[in-house]
Order: structure tokens, then sequence, then C-alpha cells
């Protein structure tokens, strides 16, 4: 039961990747959903207190009344707006601009309960601090401010409006002496006076936290792929972009190619000039077999002196021609050392393509690459060996 549970959260963090390199628009769709439960939450609770009765020593039921429409209303319009940037994403491709309108619809919906329930009470305080501290790990910072300070802006305006006698304070409260009162705007004002400090203290300090926390993500998320040597991919990062493609590729149809390059008599060069040289060279070859890639295709540090090729949707004739175009990069690489000593390169290559057997598993792709490659050196080295199997 244990195993099934964990199998299971495994797979839906697995499905949902990480929140924090979401689409704007998928966050966009989570927010919406979140609103429409919230509003559905707050229908219901009015339901069950008008139906408690009129005794109600907390709710004016005749006011209420006028607004659980609203209340649904509001939860239907957040669930079609979610149901809408879904579709949008889909049809137009992602934008900032889902957060922003996510955002905003936000804070303006929730300024309609806050008023309802009155712009000084607890539920708004802790809202109007906690989801923008929450909305800087998820959203695009900018979008939040914006509905922070528009939310803050309607909040003022709602208060001192209160406070002046503009309308109600509070109304969905029974009004009276024993109940809410609305505070006079004096009172409004030094309300106010003592929360903007924590306010913006709060707001502040986790901005620029976070921001720090957010560069720090992305500088580990780097180091965590990259070969420190060649700037390449790391083994970690070009197997998991090959289980990537390969999944994609059995699911979706395109076909997948995979080389496999060790580079030649590669003792030699560290035994002669060096191990420094060496790490020249290696930096030559990565760069070389790089050039030689088209925008979608990947490389990585398999081992020593060994790379992994992804080529994702890619024939067994388009993969030759390009790794011919590898070889012959790596055969034109003039690695100059400082005494002007000349380092030739060259590299073998294994090559498989899952045309025709696109179930083919991560692991026997790369049983046969390297069966492949293993047998471009025993025929000679510098040459491209396919995967016979085929
Ligand atoms: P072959 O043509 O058969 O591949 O010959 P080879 O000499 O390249 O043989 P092999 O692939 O077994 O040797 C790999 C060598 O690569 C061993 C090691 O000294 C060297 N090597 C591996 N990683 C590094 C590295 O990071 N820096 C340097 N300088 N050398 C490395
Ligand atoms: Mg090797
Ligand atoms: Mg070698």
């Amino acid at each position: 039961m244990r195993l099934w549970l964990r199998n299971f959260v495994s797979r839906a963090n697995g499905y949902l990747g990480n929140p924090l390199e979401w689409q704007s628009s998928s966050k966009a769709v989570l927010l919406g959903a979140i609103t429409a439960i919230i509003y559905l939450h707050y229908a219901l609770l009015a339901e069950f207190l008008l139906r408690q009765g009129g005794d109600s020593q907390f709710i004016d039921p005749a006011y209420l009344v006028t607004q659980v429409g609203w209340f649904y209303g509001f939860a239907l319009a957040s669930l079609v707006l979610s149901l809408l940037w879904f579709a949008a994403g889909r049809l137009w491709g992602d934008s900032a601009w889902f957060e922003y309108l996510a955002a905003l619809y936000f804070s303006l919906s929730l300024s309609y309960f806050s008023y309802q329930i009155g712009t000084l009470s607890l539920p708004v305080g802790a809202v109007m601090v906690g989801a923008p501290v929450v909305g800087f790990i998820f959203f695009n910072r900018r979008a939040v401010m914006l509905a922070l300070s528009v939310a803050m802006l309607v909040q003022l305006v709602l208060s001192f409006g209160a406070g002046w006698g503009w309308w109600p304070y509070a109304p969905v409260f029974q009004q009276g002496p024993q109940q809410l009162v609305a505070p006079s705007a004096y009172t409004v004002f030094h309300l106010y006076l003592y929360t903007f400090p924590h306010m913006g203290f709060l707001i502040v300090i986790s901005y620029m936290v976070l921001s720090r926390w957010r560069e720090r993500e992305e500088k580990v998320r780097l180091l965590s792929i990259t070969d420190p040597l060649t700037g390449l991919l790391n083994r970690r990062s070009i197997l998991s972009h090959l289980e990537q493609e390969q999944e994609r590729s059995r699911l979706k149809g395109p076909v997948l190619s995979v080389l496999m390059v060790d580079l030649d008599h590669f003792k030699a060069i560290n035994d002669e000039r060096g191990h420094q040289a060496g790490d020249f060279a290696l930096i030559a070859a990565a760069d070389a077999l790089q050039r030689s890639l088209r925008q979608n295709d990947r490389v990585g540090r398999y081992g020593g002196e060994e790379f992994l090729i992804i080529l994702p949707g890619t024939d067994l004739a388009g993969a030759r021609t390009i790794a011919e175009r590898c070889r012959q990069h790596l055969e034109a690489t003039q690695v100059i050392l400082e005494q002007g000593e000349r380092i030739q390169l060259t590299g073998s290559f294994g090559l498989v393509c899952n045309e025709g057997h696109v179930h083919m598993a991560v692991d026997e792709i790369l049983r046969r690459v390297d069966q492949a490659m293993y047998r471009a050196k025993a025929s000679g080295r510098n040459r491209i060996v396919v995967d016979h199997h085929r």
C-alpha cells in the first residue's frame, strides 16, 4: 500500500514537473482553478449560514441572500477563465500575459470578497501579505507587483470610503452597536499606519530573498547539468535527455538517432604531451562536435573522452550526414599548444537509429551504439559504423 502510494506520488511529481519551471499559462490555469475552489467554498459557506436561519448572530441574512449569486458567479467565472487560459495556451503558445491576467483577476475578484467581510479584517490581512510572498516564488514578479498595487489601491479606496460613510463596511455582517461597526476614517488611517511598515518589510524582504534564491537555483541547476571541463551536458543530463527523447519517440512516433564518439588514441596525447594538453584537446573536441549540430540536437560528455549525441527526429540518412560532419570537423580541429605544437584529433563513431523499431529501450540503444563504436575502433578508427542489427 505504501509502495503504491509512493509510486503514485512519484508519478504525479514526474507528470507535474517542477512548478517553478511551469509555463505561464499553466500557472494561470492553476491559479484560476484554486480561485474557483475558494469561491465555491465561500458560496457553500454562505448557503450554510443562510440555512441555519435568520437568527444568526453573525451575518445579515437579508443582505447575504442578495450576494450568494455573485459568489457562485465568481466561482464559475474563475473556472471559465481557467479553461480559457488552458485553451489559449494550447492554441497560441505561452506568454507572460497569462500570469498578469491571472494575478490581476485574483486580486480584483478577491477585493469584492474583502469588501463583503471588511477590508480591515484578519483574512484580508493574511491574503494581502501571504499571496504576494507565495506569488514571488511561483509567479512572474512584475505580475505580482502589479496585482498587489492594484489590490492595495482598491483596499484603500474601499476602507476610506467606508470610513467616510460612502458605503457600508463589511455588509455581510450584521450592523449594529454590538457588531462590526464602520470604522471612522481616522481609525482606518491609523490601522493602515500600523500595518504598512510590516507589509513593507515582509514584502520587500521576501522579494529580495526570493530573487537571490531564484538566481542561485538557476546557477545550481546549470552546474548540475554541465560538465565543468567542456561545458557540455554531463553524463546524467545527457542520459536524461536520451530517456525523454526515447519516450517521446515511443509515444509519438518520431525517429531518434544516437551517436557515440570516442576520441582515438587519446591516452597517447596525455602520455606524450601531458594531462593539461589532453584537457585542451577535450575542450577543442567538444567545441568541434557542438559546432556540427543543429539547434535541437544534444551533445554530452558521457565518459572521459567519450561523447553521446542525441539527434531527435532524425532518420538514419540524416544521422549519417551529421555524424560525417562531426567526424570531419573533429579531423580538421587543430589543438595548438603553448610551444606551438599541434595535436591532431580524430574520433570513432557508433550510430544507432530506431527507424522501424521505435520500441528500443534506452539500455538497448546504449548497448548497440557502444558496440557500433567499438567496431569503428576495430576497423581502423576515424570512421562511422552503423548498428548492424537493423
Ligand atoms: P582508443 O583509440 O582505443 O580509444 O585509444 P585511447 O587511448 O583513447 O583509449 P581509451 O579510450 O581507453 O583511453 C581514454 C583515455 O582518456 C584515458 C585517460 O587518460 C584519458 N582521459 C579521460 N578523461 C580525461 C580527462 O578529463 N582529461 C585528460 N587529459 N585525459 C582524460
Ligand atoms: Mg574511451
Ligand atoms: Mg579513446
